[in-house]
This record gives C-alpha cells, structure tokens and sequence, in this order.
C-alpha cells in the first residue's frame, strides 16, 4: 500500500508538475504574445486561416471630414450622454444592476435579461474611444466601472446581474441558465469582446481577467451541464467573444470551447429556425430566423473558421451570405425584413412544421419597405460578419456590404447629435398607415422595452477607425475612404505612415500621400467600389490609368517620403432598379450617389405636396447641393421631379386618369441616414418611375 501510494503521490507530483509547467508556459507565451500583438478589434496575427489582420485602435485617426465630425459627436456626446443615461437608475438600471450585484446598493434587477451585454457594448465604445483621445477621466470613469463590476462577478467566474442579485436577496430562486431566453451567454460574449480590447488599448488585465474568469465558467459549465442546457445558445455573441479571448491568451481550451459551441448547436432535439437551432448549422444554406441571432451567429463562425479553415464551417457561411446579398438585403445594407412571420426553412412544407418567428429574415425577395424591421443589431451583425468574411477571403464583395451596410443602416441608426436611436430602420414612413407599428417611428434616446441597439451603435461608430485598413505581408490594404492619418507597424518588421486626403463620400477624389514607407517594394491595395465605374489612378499626378470596379487595385513599387497616390472615383448619381420579384418596388427606382443611398422626407417637399406625390423619369439629372442639418455638412441632390399624384381620394383602387403632361417641380433628396433628424416626417426610399 505504502509502495502504491508513492506511487500515486510521485505521479500526482509529477502531473502538477506538468500542469504548473503548462500554466506557466502559456502564462508566458499570453505575456510575450500581449507584447507584441496587434490591438485592432480582432486580432487575427497568428491566425492560420486569416489573408490580413488589422492595425492597432489607435493607428488610424480621423484628420477631418465626414468621419471626424461623426468620431467627435461619438466621443464628445455619444458616449458621456449614454453613460449619463445608463447610470441613471430612474431611467435605466443598466449600470445600477453591477452596482446591486456587487452589493453597493440594495434592490432588485431591473430591465430585460441582456441589459448586462448593453452596458458591456457601452463600456466597448467607450474604450474604443479612449484608443484614440486618451482622455484620462475617460480612462478614470472606465476603471471605477471596471472595479464595480470586478465585485458583481462570482468566484466562479460567473456574471449575469439578474441572477447575481437574486443570490443576494433570495438565494433559494437563483438559477443560473434556468431559462433559454435569459440571455448569459449573450453577455458573457460581450464582456469578452470588451475585455480584449481593453487589454490591448490599456495594458490592463482589470476587466481581462474577469472575461477570462468568465470563459473558464464556460469551460466547466459546458463540461458538466445538462445536454439541453448546454445547447442553450440564443443570440451567441460569445462564439466571437470566446475566439477573441483565445487570440488574446492562445489558451487552446478556448478555440476547442468556441468549436464546440457549433458542434452542440446540431444536437438540438427541439430547435427552432427562428433560433437558427432546428437543423445542424453545417447542412444549413439560407439566412432564416432571428437577424440579430442569424448575423451574430454566421460572425461567431467566420471566426473559429478564420482559426480552423473548417470548410464544413466555410460552406454554409457561403451559401447563406449568397442567399443573403441575392435575395434578403435592402439596399441599405439592412436585413431581418419581417416583424413577424412563419418559416419553413428547417423542414419539408407541411403545415404542422411552420413555425413562428419574428425580428425575422423573410422569404427571398420578401423586402417590405413601410414595415421593413431591420434592427440596427442586426445590421451591426452583418458588418461583423462580412469584416470576418474579407479576412477569410481578401474579397472585396465582403468590404462592399461593409461599406454599405456602414453607411446607410447603421449610421441611419442614430441622429446627427448623437443622442436618439432607431431600433428598426425602415425604407419608407407613411403617416396614412392605418396602424402602429412595435417600435418607434422616430428615434429616442432610449428605448425602455429593449436598448439593445443603442450601445452597439456607439461602439460601432466608435470603431469606423479601424475598418480603413488592413495589413498583410508586405501589402497594405485600403477598405474605406476617410480624411485620415495612418501610423503603423508593419508585421514583417519597419513602418508605414501616411495621410489620406479627401471629402469622401461627397466628392470621389481621394489623395494618399507617404510619409514613411519600407524601402523595399511594398504594396498598397485600394479597394475600388463597385459602383465606381470609370475610377482611376495615378502616381506622383503622372500616368493615370483606369481601375477596375468591384477590386482591388494593386500599387507595388518601393515608395518614398512625400509620393502622392491620386485616385478618383466618378460620383455619378444612380438610379437603381430591384430584381422583379421584390414586389413592394416594382416600377421604382432608388437614388445612390458613391456610397449613400437617398430618400424623400417632407420637410424638403414643396408647401402641400408629400413625397409620395413625385415621380422619377429615366433621364432625371441630379444637382448635388451643399446643404448643413444640425451643424452637419450633407450633400443633397436637387432633380426636376414629376407631379403625379395630387388626388385626395382614398380608394383601394380607383382609375388612372389620362397623365396628360405631369407637371415638373424641383424637389430636393438627403441622404437616408441623415432622415428624421429635423422632427417626425415622413419618408421614402423608392421612388415611382415614370
Ligand atoms: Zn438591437
């Protein structure tokens, strides 16, 4: 016995050992990696499946322009007037939820059950800012968050203020993942998402560590939870926020965590479309369900792909993006069309099977424009699915609909002043409709039923910064257009610096100038939007030549202090038609002009007359006009419209007068993200076509 148990005591020596030595080794590996890791919002350096990775936070900054003003409202309005909000407990118990859970107030939980992931999106957008104006208070105000929040969390590593406070009041009702729809691993996913990017902008491991307590919670809990409790996995944030931990820590628990998230997803005995959970995500092929659920979920795949080069994961993500861009996309970029409806998506079609769904991708080519639902999340989702996307392909279809989606249904989302919020974002709004919809017509500064999109707005725009470039070996890559400076480390070792001079997205010229560059050759890659037929390029002023739309165009030569790249992109405004079987624009066209798609709003209609009075011909030329709205510049376009409806009858249906010549009139179009900002109106997208 006494042999045996020396034995068993030198191997469990032998086996601390071991796991001390491999604790310490990947201790020391997080620190040498922490060290000299890239601090973008992902950190794709060592992943074997990414073509790019991002720059630092702080590396690009706004210089002036379009996204200067809309980083400073951001900064200087956007995040303060939310925490003002968010730490105001008559208004939200946002924050006063970590407050009660850590025991420095007494009360109850208030608010819905992912009101914990809202403020862990708030904290993220504040951090993202502090990356670049390193406002000491803001760092201050961010620590004192930080250390409430540090004594909400549970030694275990457990965080989710509705139960964490109901521990403290009435222990025998606490459950943990009691409920499916309680939304845990949704925050945890945030927290992670937060914790990462402080770590890399601050050095800290303040809120590091309580993200990666929380990933070891998970780690247990999926090791021992119940076979349905663990598939539990509604609105799953945490398939990115779990990678993210991996690539900050290159712990390989947490990738083998963030596989099996997946894995378990295709166990699902009584899944539901809306959920994305009643067939196994790789037999998957179409964009269904929830949009938020759908978009966070294909992101959180794009990721461990970006890891794995799984292409049982690949596949699908494929397949459902081509489905999502050819049949279920406004042309805003916004997608979950219906508030309500049915799907047979994960079944054969008989009727007992159909089930319900809301928030919802619809039928392909379902695209309502008055009740179009497009919850700003959603549209937050799918950027962070096509960032991925691009990372995966070096494709530059993915940093289209990024651009896009950026433009016209996120930054639609919130008002010039930064202080009121959409949560859908429709195409179209007609006082006549003869009902309420569930959700405001106009902004507000919070939305008391569900203030999800508000915070994932800020961090978003918070973020625009570190969307303009990537890096790869030996190659810069440009994505978006932005009065900027860039100031970077290269992978493979020197610098580049340089400024990016232009008025996008009012005028299409866009001046690079080097300031620091590798002496060797060296690409720059630009990416040529789709829409920017006849762009071209040149060097130095001399040699322009054509580029192709929808590309990028590669620039290889050893670059000097002081070279100027040109490039221009005609901004030519277009009439856009929707595929025939998109019912509700038949006949109509939409005006984009570059990135921005336009509309009609009343206050720009002429005394008496509604937008839905005017028409569009086919050869209708448009002005651009400077105009300012709330101390923003917008370029609006002025256009010869046509008179067509100025009846006051209200029949479903009722004859068509003989047309006669309909009378001309100058009316004036904004760009759709600028809409309801000067009062409640009324507003269109699609414009008859006569
Ligand atoms: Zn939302």
């Amino acid at each position: 016995m006494k042999t045996f148990n020396l034995h068993a005591k030198l191997k469990l020596l032998k086996m601390t050992m071991q796991k001390i030595s491999i604790g310490l080794l990947l201790f020391l590996l997080f620190i040498l990696k922490a060290e000299g890791q890239t601090k973008g919002l992902m950190n794709t350096t060592e992943s074997p499946f990414s073509l790019m990775q991002s720059t630092d936070l702080e590396a690009t900054r706004f210089t002036g322009g379009f996204w200067k003003e809309r980083f400073d409202v951001c900064q200087h309005t956007m995040v303060p007037f939310m925490w003002d909000i968010f730490n105001d407990a008559e208004r939200s118990h946002s924050f006063r939820n970590f407050e009660i859970a850590a025991g420095l107030y007494e009360g109850e939980h208030d608010g819905p059950p992912f009101h914990d992931g809202d403020f862990y999106k708030w904290l993220e957008g504040a951090i993202s800012v502090y990356a670049i104006n390193k406002d000491p208070e803001l760092n201050q105000l961010i620590d004192q968050v930080i250390s409430v929040m540090q004594r909400a969390q549970r030694e275990d590593g457990y965080i989710h203020t509705p139960v964490n406070i109901a521990e403290r009041n009435r222990p025998e009702e606490a459950v943990a993942f009691a409920e499916r729809l309680d939304f845990e691993t949704y925050n945890l996913g945030h927290l992670m998402t937060a914790a990462c990017l402080h770590h890399r902008v601050t050095g800290k491991e303040t809120l590091l560590n309580m993200a990666i307590k929380a990933a070891d919670f998970l780690l247990h809990f999926y090791e021992t939870a119940s076979a349905d409790l663990a598939r539990n996995a509604i609105c799953p944030s945490h398939y990115m926020g779990v990678t993210e931990i991996y690539r900050t820590t290159r712990d390989p628990r947490y990738l083998e965590l963030a596989k099996n998230l997946i894995d378990i997803r295709g166990l699902v005995t009584n899944g539901r479309d809306h959920n994305q959970d009643r067939i196994p995500f790789r037999q998957q092929t179409t964009a269904m369900g929830h949009a938020v659920r759908a978009n966070y979920l294909y992101a959180g795949v794009a990721d461990v792909a970006l890891e794995t080069g799984d292409s049982t994961l690949l596949k699908p993500l494929d397949l459902i993006w081509k489905d999502l861009v050819q049949s279920k996309v406004y042309i805003t970029g916004g997608c979950g069309a219906l508030y309500d409806g049915v799907s047979p998506d994960g079944t054969t079609y008989d009727q007992p099977s159909i089930q319900l769904i809301h928030q919802s991708y619809g039928r392909p080519y379902q695209l309502p424009n008055l009740t179009a639902h497009n919850e700003s999340c959603a549209n937050i989702g799918k950027l962070l699915w096509n960032w991925r996307m691009l990372q995966l392909t070096a494709d530059t279809k993915y940093a289209h609909w990024l651009e896009q989606t950026l433009y016209n249904s996120i930054l639609s989302a919130v008002s010039l002043d930064g202080k009121r919020y959409f949560y859908t974002n429709p195409l179209a709004v007609n006082n006549d409709l003869p009902y309420e919809l569930r959700w405001s017509k106009d902004r507000e500064e919070y939305i008391s039923h569900c203030n999800c999109c508000p915070p994932n707005v800020v961090r978003t725009v918070a973020q625009v910064n570190n969307y303009i470039y990537s890096l790869s070996e030996n190659t810069l890559w440009c994505h978006l257009f932005s009065d900027s400076q860039l100031k970077t480390e290269l992978p493979e070792g020197g610098r580049i610096e340089l400024r990016q001079k232009t008025d996008y997205p009012w005028d299409g010229k866009v001046v690079f100038e080097i300031a620091d560059a590798p002496a060797s050759n060296y690409s720059i890659k630009l990416r040529i939007p789709d829409w920017a037929d006849d762009a071209s390029i040149s060097i130095n002023n001399k040699g322009t030549k054509p580029v192709q739309a929808g590309s990028y165009a590669t620039l290889t030569r050893k670059w000097k202090k002081g070279d100027l790249v040109t490039l221009e992109m005609p901004m030519k405004t277009r009439l856009i038609q929707a595929h025939h079987l998109v019912e509700e624009t038949r006949n109509q066209v939409a005006v984009q002009r570059g990135p921005l798609v336009y509309c009609l709003e009343s206050p720009d209609m002429p005394e008496g007359q509604r937008i839905f009075d005017f028409a569009l011909s086919a050869r209708s030329t448009f002005t651009p006009v400077p105009m300012q709205m709330e101390g923003s510049k917008i370029m609006a376009l002025e256009v010869d419209a046509l008179l067509i409806n100025t009846e006051e009858e209200n029949a479903l249906y009722r004859e068509l007068k003989s047309p006669g010549d309909w009378p001309k009139q100058k009316i004036r179009l904004i760009p759709y993200y600028a809409w309801n900002n000067r009062g409640p109106s009324e507003m269109s997208i699609w414009i008859p076509l006569r």
